[in-house]
C-alpha cells in the first residue's frame, strides 16, 4: 500500500511533506467561486438552485471560508484515477466543519435536501480514490479541522483523538511532551490516524494492524445521533480506550470500510518505546526464493520470533526507492529480467528483499537475531544485514524509520519512476501466507502487468498467516491512455485474483462495486447485509453512498462503473 503525498494543491500536483503537511491550508474560500460556471457535477438530479439553497445553508453552519466550491474544490479530486476520465468521481463542493455540533447541523440539512456526502479525515487515500467521493456530485465532509489529540496516557499506552490528527501530527505531539510511546506509521506519514484505522490501513511495528490496536470511537450516526462505542458508553467511564467489546454487541469494526457513520474521535493503542531495537535486512537472490523465505518467515511469525508487520520488497520497488527507471533502462514495456538483474547488481540488492526488526533487551534481540539467520541460512546466495539501536535513536533511511515508529514518506520516490509526476493505483490481494501462495500470486500479477506493459512494482506486508501483497501499477499523471489502461489491469488482476480464490482487502473507488461482488457467497448474503444495515441507519442515503459497493436504497440504481 503505497500512499504518496497528501492531498494535492489545485493543479493535482503532490509537494513533498515537510512534517506539517496534515495542517496545510486551501486556497480560496467559496465566496468568490460560482460553481455554475464552473465543470463540478452536481449530486444527481439535483437542480443548481436546489444545490445551492443546500450550499447556502452548510455556509451558514461552517461559515463561508470553510465551504469550498469550484476550482477551490479541484484539490478533492483524484489525482491518480485510473481511468481516461481523471474527473470521473468529482466532487460538488467541499466543507470542513469544525466540532461534531457542525457536523450535526450538516446532517440536519443533508438528510431534507437528500444530499449526499463523503466522508474524509485528511482525505489522503491515494491510489485508492484520494479525497475524491465514489458518488460524483457528493460533497465531501474534511474533517481536517478536527485535529486536536485528547488525550495521552503514558502507562496504559494510548492516545484518543480526532479526525484530522496525521502521524505526524501524534508523532509530534509525543515528542515534545516528552512521551516514551511510539506511533505506528503507514508508508506515507501524513495521512490521518483515524482514517487509515478506518480503512484498515496497516504499518510496520507490533503494533501494525491498525484496525486491531484501535480502541474506542465516538461517532455521528445519520440522523445526528452521536454513539460512543464500547466502555465509551458510560459516561463518566474509565476504560474507552482499554476494552474495545464493552458490553453487548462490539461496533467498533462496523464503522471500517464501512459507510454507517462520521467517526469524530478515536482510541489508538502506542507502543512503548522498547530498550533497544534492531533493524534487519536479509536478501534473496532469485524469483522463486519468495516460497522458501514466506514458508520460514511464517514460521519466525508464528513462534513469535518476529512480532511485527515483516515486509517482503520485490527488485524493482527496492530500486524505485533510490533513482528513476531511466538509469537503467529507457525502452518501453516492462523491464526485461536481465535488466533487473543488472539493477540488483548495481544497487547491490536482492530480487526479493526482507525487511524485519526486532524488539525488546538487546541479549535477547542478539539470541533472536541468531535465529532469524539461521532459519534463513541455508537458502543458497543469502546476504545478512542488521544493526541494533537504543530504544530512542533515529535511523536514517526512510523505510527502515517507519519499523522505529518515525512517520516518513517511504513511498514518495516511486513517483519518479517514469521521469515526471507519476501516479498508481494499487492491487491489493490477500495472501494466504504459504510459499506456494506467495509464487502463485506473483506470478500471477507479474505475468498480467507485463501483458498491460508495467513492471512489477510489489512487495507482501507479513502479518503471521497472511500477506498483503501489494503491486501497484505506475503511470505518468498526465497520460489519460496510460492511465486508463492502468485501470484496465486491475480489472483484469482482479478478475484473476477471484478466479484463483482470492480477495481483494481494499479498492479503489472505480472498482468498489466489483470488488464487493467478488465476496458473493450465497448470492451475495454479506452485500444484502450490509445494505440491510444501511437502510436501517441511513435510510434517506447521506453518508457516503457506494463506498466499498455499499449503496443505500435512495442511490442504488447507481452501483456499477466496472
Ligand atoms: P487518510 O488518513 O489517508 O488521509 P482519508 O481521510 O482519505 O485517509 O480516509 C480514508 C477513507 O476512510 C475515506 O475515504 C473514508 O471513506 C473513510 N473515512 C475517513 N475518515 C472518516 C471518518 N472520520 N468517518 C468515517 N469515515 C471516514
Amino acid at each position: 500500500m503505497v500512499k504518496p503525498a497528501g492531498r494535492p494543491g489545485a493543479a493535482g500536483s503532490p509537494s513533498p511533506p515537510d512534517g506539517s503537511a496534515s495542517g496545510e491550508s486551501k486556497s480560496a474560500g467559496s465566496s468568490d467561486a460560482d460553481p455554475s460556471v464552473l465543470p463540478r457535477p452536481l449530486p444527481p438530479g439535483f437542480s443548481p438552485a436546489r444545490f445551492e439553497q443546500a450550499m447556502a445553508q452548510f455556509a451558514a453552519i461552517v461559515g463561508a471560508d470553510n465551504v469550498r466550491s469550484g476550482a477551490a474544490a479541484d484539490s478533492y479530486d483524484d489525482p491518480f484515477m485510473p481511468a481516461a476520465d481523471p474527473r470521473l468521481f468529482a466532487a460538488s463542493a467541499a466543507l470542513l466543519p469544525a466540532n461534531v455540533d457542525e457536523i450535526r447541523a450538516i446532517l440536519r440539512v443533508a438528510n431534507d435536501a437528500r444530499l449526499p456526502l463523503w466522508t474524509v479525515s485528511t482525505g489522503r487515500n491515494f491510489a485508492y480514490g484520494g479525497a475524491a467521493p465514489r458518488l460524483a456530485g457528493s460533497v465531501v465532509l474534511d474533517l481536517q479541522r478536527m485535529n486536536r489529540v485528547l488525550e495521552v496516557n503514558e502507562s496504559l499506552a494510548y492516545a484518543l483523538v480526532e479526525p484530522g490528527v496525521s502521524y505526524y501530527d501524534l508523532y509530534a505531539h509525543l515528542r515534545s511532551s516528552g512521551s516514551k510511546l511510539w506511533v505506528d506509521p503507514p508508508a506515507a506519514g501524513w495521512g490521518s490516524v483515524v482514517g487509515n484505522a478506518l480503512e484498515r490501513g496497516f504499518g510496520y511495528t507490533p503494533y501494525g494492524d491498525h484496525a486491531a490496536t484501535q480502541c474506542g470511537m465516538e461517532v455521528v450516526l445519520a440522523n445526528g445521533d452521536v454513539v460512543r462505542t464500547g466502555m465509551g458508553a458510560i459516561e463518566t467511564g474509565t476504560a474507552w480506550q482499554l476494552f474495545r467489546p464493552g458490553y453487548g454487541p462490539s461496533f467498533d469494526p462496523m464503522f471500517m470500510q464501512s459507510n454507517y457513520g462520521i467517526v469524530t474521535k478515536m482510541g489508538v493503542w502506542l507502543m512503548p518505546a522498547p530498550p533497544a531495537y534492531l533493524l534487519g535486512e536479509i536478501q534473496f537472490e532469485r524469483d522463486d526464493d519468495l516460497g522458501v523465505l514466506v514458508d520460514t518467515l511464517r514460521a519466525l511469525q508464528l513462534d513469535g520470533t518476529i512480532r511485527h508487520h515483516a515486509v517482503i520488497e520485490g527488485a524493482i520497488r527496492r530500486a524505485a526507492s533510490i533513482a528513476p527507471r531511466a538509469r537503467w533502462y529507457d525502452g518501453a514495456g516492462p523491464l526485461p529480467e536481465d535488466v533487473v538483474a543488472a539493477i540488483q547488481r548495481d544497487l547491490g540488492v536482492g530480487r526479493w528483499n526482507l525487511h524485519y526488526a526486532l524488539y525488546g533487551e538487546p541479549s535477547v534481540i542478539d539470541a533472536q537475531r541468531r535465529i532469524v539467520e539461521r532459519a534463513f541460512a541455508p537458502v543458497r546466495g543469502v546476504r545478512f544485514a542488521a544493526k541494533q539501536y537504543a530504544g530512542d535513536a533515529q535511523p536514517q533511511g526512510g523505510g527502515d524509520r517507519n519499523l522505529a515508529g518515525i512517520p516518513a514518506m517511504t513511498a514518495f520516490r516511486m513517483l519518479d519512476w517514469l521521469s515526471g509526476p507519476g501516479a498508481h493505483v494499487d492491487f491489493s490481494p490477500l495472501c494466504p501466507a504459504t510459499g506456494a501462495d506467495a509464487l502463485r500470486q506473483y506470478h500471477l500479477v507479474k505475468t498480467r502487468a507485463a501483458e498491460y506493459g508495467f513492471d512489477y512494482y510489489g512487495g507482501f506486508t507479513a502479518a503471521g498467516r497472511h500477506l498483503h501483497h501489494v503491486f501497484a501499477a505506475i503511470f505518468a499523471r498526465e497520460n489519460r491512455a496510460d492511465a486508463a489502461r492502468a485501470g484496465d489491469l486491475l480489472r483484469a488482476l482482479m478478475s484473476d485474483a477471484r478466479a484463483a480464490g482470492y480477495g481483494v482487502y481494499r479498492s479503489h473507488l472505480l472498482y468498489m462495486d466489483y470488488a464487493a461482488a467478488q465476496y458473493g457467497f450465497n448470492d451475495g448474503a454479506l452485500l444484502r447485509l450490509a445494505e440491510t444495515l444501511k437502510d436501517a441507519l441511513d435510510p434517506h442515503g447521506v453518508l457516503s453512498p457506494g463506498k466499498q459497493g455499499i449503496w443505500p436504497a435512495a442511490w442504488r440504481d447507481q452501483r456499477g462503473y466496472t
